[in-house]
């Protein structure tokens, strides 16, 4: 089902460079106006940043004392846009924001959030924003340090963040894109007005594609594209407009009941986020810090972990200690340097760097920043930007819902019981599962399934082999890493051996 190195075309209206989160947007979009579209991503779909995030699809409530409105107002909109079309995979949640009056004074915050409540058109799926009294036994107040006697709470939503990049670049490749894995782009250079660009798979072989469009959407790699192509300009490299911002987070057992989630104050100004994880577990994060080395290697400092423990230590009633830390991850954001002192204030949104369309030159589209929540808008506003030379205006993503998305009145807890009434041999925990990963997805590899022992070979931690096979075939998944940290998040369960089980057995299938 995928292109594979000796299929795919030799000539495209659109090359995409980088499949994270903005690449497989644009991809989608350029796709559904028309337009015949190829991706290229060097590594594993979300595979650096799009996978690293803090999960959220947040308006971003700390961008208003930097007056990022724009921003704020476009990422809130999109929020009730991406729980209308990936209601599987984006859920809403509440947050509590414990008061510290040492620090943001309550008049303050009550601005904010409402502004926040107001700024974008009432939300339909979210309770609004309210004060809360937290000296009390209240589920909110429960983990909290006793000092602390109110608080507020308000809404957001969170999401698996890289199945949201495989979701749209399936429903890309449905439409007609072509999206190749583990295929770099290592040169570039143009030719009668298009771009020939050359590209190298992962067994080596290297095949030239031609695009009349290019778009550079490499992520934190956004200037390394940029400088393949000055080797061919007499033009030198402008100086650099990226500023690397590194955040990380820990995930600890889970620090208390309930599916909320806690946004703290500290003394820097900057929040810090608890949020449940996967049942079991609580999330950290995040921090900023710029970063300088290369963004395939980053990780976690030491300044980084005690920054975060003692945010949560500041006020949490039981200790987290650094022995409690089960994971972290570290992702570095491709900011626009605004020139802002502070690695925390930098801009969020982003910024598209144009040139080309004119004489002898052809149109190179280069993204700075952006979130996960504000994909889709990059992707239409790109798209925008691009019509004078594909002469494709019309916008049609906001109201397509992605792949397994069309769940019963949109409700997720109605299609899990559904799935549980359908297939009752199903243990709870494995449906419920399916169903916030694939949604009605789910239904193409249980179709036909009578048992547990029908699923094939069980990897453990309820990862069958129908699952695996799955994700093989449809969605570009190669190695046990790609199956376990970036199509299912099994990755804290699986022991040393059992990964390496899976990798065996992935190999096997490879070779026969
Ligand atoms: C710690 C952290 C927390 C965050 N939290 C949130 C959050 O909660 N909510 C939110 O909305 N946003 C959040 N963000 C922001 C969001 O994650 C990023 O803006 C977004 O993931 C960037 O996506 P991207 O597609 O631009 O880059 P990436 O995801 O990095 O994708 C770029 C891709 O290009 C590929 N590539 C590079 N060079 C080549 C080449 N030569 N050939 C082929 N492929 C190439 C790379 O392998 C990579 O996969 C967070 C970011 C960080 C770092």
């Amino acid at each position: 089902m995928h292109t594979t190195a000796a299929q795919y075309s030799d000539t495209v209206d659109i090359l995409v460079i980088g499949g994270g989160i903005n690449g497989t947007g644009i991809a989608r979009d350029a796709v559904g106006r028309g337009l015949k579209v190829l991706l290229c991503e060097k590594q594993d779909l979300a595979g650096a940043t799009s996978s690293a995030s803090s999960k959220l699809i947040h308006g971003g409530l700390r961008y208003l004392e930097q007056y990022e409105f724009r921003l704020v107002r476009e990422a809130l909109a999109e929020r009730e846009v991406l729980l209308g079309n990936a209601p599987h995979i984006v859920h809403p949640m509440r947050f509590v924001l414990p008061h510290n009056k040492n620090l943001r004074p309550a008049w303050m915050i009550r601005i904010g959030l409402f502004l926040y409540d107001h700024l974008a058109k009432r939300s339909k799926n979210l309770p609004g924003s309210q004060q809360i009294p937290l000296g009390n036994t209240s589920a909110y107040a429960l983990p909290l340090n006793d000092t602390i006697q109110k608080g507020f709470l308000y809404s957001d939503c969170n999401v698996d963040d890289s199945r949201l990049v495989i979701l749209n670049a399936m429903d890309a490749q449905n439409r007609g894109a072509q999206i190749l894995t583990r295929c770099e782009c290592i040169g570039l250079e143009t030719k009668e007005n298009t771009w020939l660009a050359t590209l190298r798979h992962q067994d080596g072989s290297i095949r030239q594609v031609q695009a009349k469009i290019l778009v550079n959407a490499a992520g934190p790699w956004v200037e390394n594209i940029q400088n393949l192509l000055a080797r061919h300009s007499s033009k030198a490299t402008d100086q650099s407009k990226l500023r690397l911002v590194k955040g990380s987070h820990l995930v600890t057992p889970k620090l208390y009941e309930g599916t909320h989630a806690y946004i703290l104050q500290n003394k820097d100004k900057r929040i810090v986020f608890v949020t449940p994880y996967q049942n079991d577990f609580s999330m950290i994060g995040t921090t900023d810090v710029d970063f300088h080395g290369d963004p395939g290697t980053v990780a976690i400092s030491p300044e980084e972990t005690d920054y975060l423990l003692q945010s949560v230590n500041a006020y949490f009633k039981r200790p987290v200690r650094p022995e409690d830390i089960i994971s972290t991850w570290s992702g570095v954001r491709p900011l626009y340097d605004d020139a802002q002192g502070n690695a925390s204030t930098t801009t969020r949104d982003y910024v598209f760097d144009i040139s080309g369309g004119t004489g002898s030159e052809p149109p190179l589209l280069s993204i700075f920043g952006g979130k996960i929540t504000t994909y889709r808008k990059l992707a239409e506003h790109a798209l925008e930007k691009l019509a004078p030379f594909t002469g494709k205006h019309q916008a049609w993503t906001s109201t397509a819902p992605l792949p397994g998305a069309d769940l019963p009145n949109a409700d997720i807890n109605l299609f899990t019981s559904q799935l549980q009434k359908d297939f009752p041999w199903l243990p709870k925990d494995t449906a419920s599962r399916y169903a916030r990963a694939y949604g009605t997805l789910a239904l193409a590899f249980l179709a036909g399934k009578t048992s547990l022992e029908s699923l094939g070979q069980h990897f453990g931690h309820d990862l069958y082999e129908v699952e695996v096979k799955w994700l093989q075939e449809h969605e570009w998944a190669s190695c046990a890493e790609d199956i376990l940290w970036r199509r299912t998040r099994l990755g804290l369960h699986f022991t040393p051996a059992q990964t390496l089980a899976l990798q065996n057995w992935l190999e096997k299938q490879t070779v026969n």
